[in-house]
């Protein structure tokens, strides 16, 4: 037995056969993120996902039996996979895997398009938190939806394919940026200035906005939409770029939307692979860059619905149900970036300190919040044994985390809108370098190490 306690290096770790599987599993979530940029596009790549092991289309309401494989399609944003087990739910409640699939971007406004100076341009308003340089002077691609009068739903995407033009908003020359360097990094960029470049050739006559106008045209003849359509779209403006392996050993994967879909799909296949008795719920969220609001977001009194219709089906009360649960809520922590030291906790001698480190494996975060855990689910140390148990027991590597330096800053998870339905919830989520930048980087170890732990949570 070791008195002291000392994280490891999850390749280190790692058997030869270990690492070919921490390669391999990284091919498929590289595929993942490059099929879901948006949370509807996660949502139905995962649908995919589901349906190809054996699940079938949930209707709220119908009974849950013991055995059944379902899924729920929350408005094509959020989705909610159902694993009936034969466990008992009064004295097992549901093992709950919580992740979100909305990341960091900007959205169109509702009346976006506008020219000047010859070029047509879509105005935006980023959602979640940027920073708005990273923004500038790179590949976008557009991804949405627009919903027509007549009831159809128009799908949206531009810029992914080869060949596909991209979409572009301009920086301001060094040359001429002695003034802009004087400010602040946040007045110096104006959300305002966020405008998408989509064209610059005029159609024909003499009228003013004909750049605009062949705009229009464009758009109708590829999609038959007007510029009023766009009252009703839900538009993203996304960095056009595929994940990619870093570094010459391929040891980490950079990607736009890590954050959370690097939770998200680990949890995902845990639950599709796992052999288990116990119910597992298993959710992708929408909404929680924002604050985990409206009826895609972790707020929504649905969650609760479903584990009272699930309770009723086993015949059991839902109260006792939750109060037996146990959640883990599968979200991105910061990640220790030497570049960047004084953000975080002190390293001092070779004490590796609170933050977690890249490639040491999946992070829990006992609390979030900001300035004395303000805002936080602090998980209690009796569900964190628990864990340690089940994890040492499947030889999961894993470590903990904090959202750097005391005092710096902070930030918030779906965690507490679970605990608050008297769930014992902890955050459990890989760490991640420039996390919400357009372009993040995680650890592949990382990556597979998160499988692990979802996959010996819901055994
Ligand atoms: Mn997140
Ligand atoms: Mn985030």
């Amino acid at each position: 037995m070791s008195l002291t306690y000392k994280r490891q290096n999850a390749f280190k770790s790692a058997s030869p056969e270990e690492l070919k599987k921490i390669f391999d599993y990284n091919e498929g979530y590289k595929k993942y993120l490059d099929n879901g940029k948006t949370e509807r596009e996660t949502v139905t790549e995962t649908i995919e996902l589901a349906k190809a092991n054996g699940y079938t289309e949930y209707t709220l309401g119908d009974k849950i039996n013991p055995g059944d494989k379902l899924y729920y399609n929350n408005r094509g944003k959020a989705l909610f996979i159902i694993k009936a087990g034969k466990a008992d739910l009064a004295k097992n409640g549901v093992r709950i895997l919580v992740a979100h699939v909305d990341s960091p971007r900007l959205d169109l406004k509702q009346v976006p398009l506008y020219e000047s100076s010859d070029m047509a341009f879509l105005k935006t308003h980023y959602y979640g938190g940027i920073k708005k340089y990273q923004w500038l002077a790179l590949p976008l691609a557009l991804h949405g939806v627009v919903a027509l009068k007549s009831g159809e739903v128009v799908n949206l995407n531009v810029g992914e394919e080869d060949g596909d033009p991209v979409f572009y908003i301009t920086d301001l020359l060094p040359h001429l940026s002695q003034e802009y360097n004087e400010k602040t990094v946040a007045s110096a960029f104006k959300g305002e200035n966020l405008n998408v470049l989509i064209g610059g050739i005029p159609a024909d006559g003499d009228e003013a906005n004909l750049v605009k106008a062949n705009a229009l045209k464009l758009l109708n003849e590829k999609y038959g939409i007007t510029e009023e359509d766009f009252l009703s779209a839900e538009i993203e403006a996304v960095p056009a770029l595929k994940a990619k392996d870093v570094g010459f050993d391929r040891a980490f994967v950079a990607s736009y939307g890590h954050d959370d879909r690097v939770c998200a799909y680990p949890e995902v296949t845990a639950t599709l692979e796992t052999e288990t008795d116990q119910t597992v719920l298993t959710i992708l969220a929408d909404k929680e860059e924002v604050g985990s609001e409206g009826n895609s977001g972790m707020q929504c009194i649905l969650i609760k619905d479903i584990l009272d219709i699930l309770a009723d089906s086993y015949g059991v009360s839902s109260a006792v149900v939750r109060a037996h649960s146990m959640c883990l809520s599968a979200d991105v922590t910061a990640a220790y970036d030497p570049n960047y030291a004084d953000a975080f906790e002190p390293k001092n001698g070779s004490f590796d300190g609170n933050m977690s480190l890249i490639n040491y494996g999946v992070a829990m975060n006992k609390f979030t919040g900001s300035r004395g855990k303000s805002g936080s689910n602090d998980a209690s140390a009796e569900f964190i044994g628990h864990l340690r148990a089940v994890f040492e027991k499947d030889g999961v590597v894993w470590q903990t985390g904090e959202l750097g330096r005391v005092d710096l800053g902070g930030g918030g998870t779906v965690a507490k809108f679970l605990a608050n339905y008297n769930i014992d919830t902890v955050d459990l989520g890989v760490p991640v370098l420039s996390m919400h930048a357009p372009y993040e980087l995680v650890s592949k170890a990382d990556v597979y190490e998160a499988h692990k732990a979802f996959s010996a949570f819901i055994k």
